[in-house]
């Protein structure tokens, strides 16, 4: 039998996780030839999320759950899972059915003939999305896709299924700023885009405030372009050509008309301008030296508390 790993990452989802098994289960069933196990991360979840996981973990067979010390994000639970994960596939899911399970067997399709090596799974709509949030999304995705050279597909959620192949490959990318929409991309492999609408969380709220996604772009580009250093040496280029033409209009009209000391006013406004300038490319060397400070600490992503359910190695 061929084994298929699914991946939940799940925080505060109490409301949602019984539901997610009952439905997955129901639609895994009728997969011939494959057994499938469960993987659930619970990211350090305040609420009932664990007892249910645990409860799940020794009522089902097929059910493993890893319980983090603390809440550590979602990238690290999605890590935890592709380590754990001993299935000749994996595929990463969301806890709150906005990845509909019913996608499942065709996303295996697509792999399981070797004619792909991964089936992602990304929305054509943005529907019961606030439209501000949208339009930012949509900005985000044009401004990295100019920037870096790894594509990121707009709209693609992390919900695909992917070859144990392309798991090794992810899994030796040891960096600790983990920004799975690049990574995956990163990685390269033939994948295949399955398009769906957008399903909206079955129960509960999202995780992600406004700020947060915008902490989280700002992440994706840095983690995956260096364009914005080159923003600072163009800048500075830019100014010298600048002041180069303004001295010699200075010594000109020095020269041609006299009096000197006129235009504080002016110059109050081009130093207030150009500290500004240094400001902003100190603050964007200052982004990519606090990664390299995160990544030469060499932590662990994740903190295991616990973890159990059915542990039964694979027999191959
Ligand atoms: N999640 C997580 N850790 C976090 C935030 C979210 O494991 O810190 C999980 C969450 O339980 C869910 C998935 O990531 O299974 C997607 O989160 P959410 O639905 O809140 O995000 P959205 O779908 O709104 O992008
Ligand atoms: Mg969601």
């Amino acid at each position: 039998m061929a084994l298929l790993s699914l991946i939940v990452p799940c925080c505060n989802e109490e409301d949602t996780v019984e539901r997610f098994y009952a439905e997955t289960a129901a639609v895994c069933a009728a997969l011939d030839g494959v057994e499938v196990e469960y993987i659930f991360v619970d990211d350090g979840s305040t609420d009932g999320t664990l007892d249910i996981l645990r409860r799940l973990g020794t009522e089902r067979g097929g059910v493993r759950w890893l319980s983090f010390s603390r809440n550590f994000g979602k990238e690290a639970a999605m890590l935890a899972g592709l380590e754990h994960a001993r299935g000749d596939w994996a595929a990463v899911m969301d806890a709150d059915l906005q990845d509909p399970p019913e996608l499942l067997p065709r996303l295996l399709e697509l792999v399981r003939d070797g004619a792909y090596d991964c089936a992602a799974v990304r929305r054509v709509d943005r529907r019961g999305e606030p439209p501000i949030r949208s339009w930012f999304a949509r900005q985000f995705y044009k401004i990295i896709n100019k920037m870096s050279n790894t594509e990121i597909v707009d709209g693609a959620r992390d919900y695909r299924l992917m070859s144990r192949q392309m798991v090794d490959a992810i899994l030796r990318l040891p960096e600790y700023n983990r920004f799975s929409k690049g990574i995956f991309s990163w990685v390269g492999f033939r994948t295949k885009w399955v398009e769906t609408v957008n399903v909206e969380r079955s129960a509960g709220e999202s995780k992600w405030s406004f700020f947060k996604l915008l902490l989280y772009a700002l992440d994706g580009i840095t983690a995956f372009s260096t364009a914005p250093l080159a923003v600072a040496s163009v800048l500075g280029l830019v100014l010298c050509a600048v002041s180069f033409f303004a001295i010699v209009f200075v010594i000109v009209r020095q020269l041609v008309w006299g009096g000197s000391a006129f235009g504080w006013p002016s110059l109050v406004c081009i130093i207030l301008f150009i500290a500004g300038i240094q400001l902003f490319c100190m603050g964007i060397l200052g982004q990519y030296l606090a990664k390299t400070y995160l990544e030469v600490k060499r932590r662990p992503i994740y903190i295991l508390r616990e973890q159990g359910g059915d542990m039964h190695e694979k027999e191959h």
